[in-house]
């Protein structure tokens, strides 16, 4: 399917799911799925603005993407990389799903839309980047390369795709321990599955 009518497949999905007329059928009409399950890491950034709604109204709407969330992370507080801007907030979530890795990023990417992403400066400031970390598989096209590609040089990805999976620590602990650790913790997302809220819990000083 073309980028644009997959991601118009999903904004229609993400209000269904939304009204509640999210059923069993609709899944066999879901674009290019050969009905295996992916297994992903999605990493979540803000720096503008409410950056904590940012990151908890993302989880609850990548929730209502065809997929189940596995667990959420904490979220972590580091110096933007780039030109100069704020701090970021990271965090990621671990999600299991029919979706084939494009129709995940063109979910990803209409979430970043509508959230008010623009483009304009390369790691410029945004109010929300959504990246593949990684999954079960290796991707690469021209549109999307899984694992990230800068995954291993960025703290602020590795230290929340180990806190959801920590069975990938033999791979990504030694780099982060490389780059000096993990960033400061400044507090957790907490996801609720009965009514796909997401909430933002503080553990330290924002
Ligand atoms: P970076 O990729 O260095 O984190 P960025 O997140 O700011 O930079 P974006 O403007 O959000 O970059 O994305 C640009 C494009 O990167 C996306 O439209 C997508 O096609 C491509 N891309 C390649 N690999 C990935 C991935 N693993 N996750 C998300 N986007 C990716
Ligand atoms: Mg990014
Ligand atoms: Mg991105």
């Amino acid at each position: 399917a073309a980028p644009g009518s997959v991601a118009r497949a999903i904004s229609g999905r993400i209000s269904e799911k939304r009204q509640g007329r999210h059923a069993a059928h609709c899944m066999q009409t879901w674009p290019a799925s050969e009905g295996e399950m992916h297994h992903y890491v999605v990493g979540l950034g803000s720096n503008l603005g409410e950056r904590e709604r940012y990151l908890t109204r993302a989880v609850a709407q990548i929730a209502l993407l065809p997929l189940q969330i596995v667990c959420v992370s904490r979220v972590f507080e580091s110096p933007p990389l780039g030109p100069p801007q704020p701090a970021y907030l990271n965090a990621a979530v671990r999600l299991s799903s029919v979706l084939p890795p494009i129709a995940l990023l063109d979910g990803l990417l209409a979430i970043e839309a509508g959230a008010g992403r623009v483009r304009d400066v390369r790691w410029g400031p945004r109010v929300l980047d959504l990246d593949i970390l990684w999954a079960n598989d290796v991707f690469v096209s021209e549109r999307l390369t899984i694992p990230h590609s800068q995954l291993p040089a960025r703290t602020f990805a590795l230290a929340p795709l180990l806190d959801v999976a920590p069975e990938l620590g033999p791979s990504y602990a030694p780099a982060l321990q490389a780059l000096g650790g993990a960033p400061r913790v400044v507090g957790a997302l907490r996801f609720d599955r009965t009514s796909l809220g997401c909430e933002f819990t503080v553990s330290g000083t924002l």
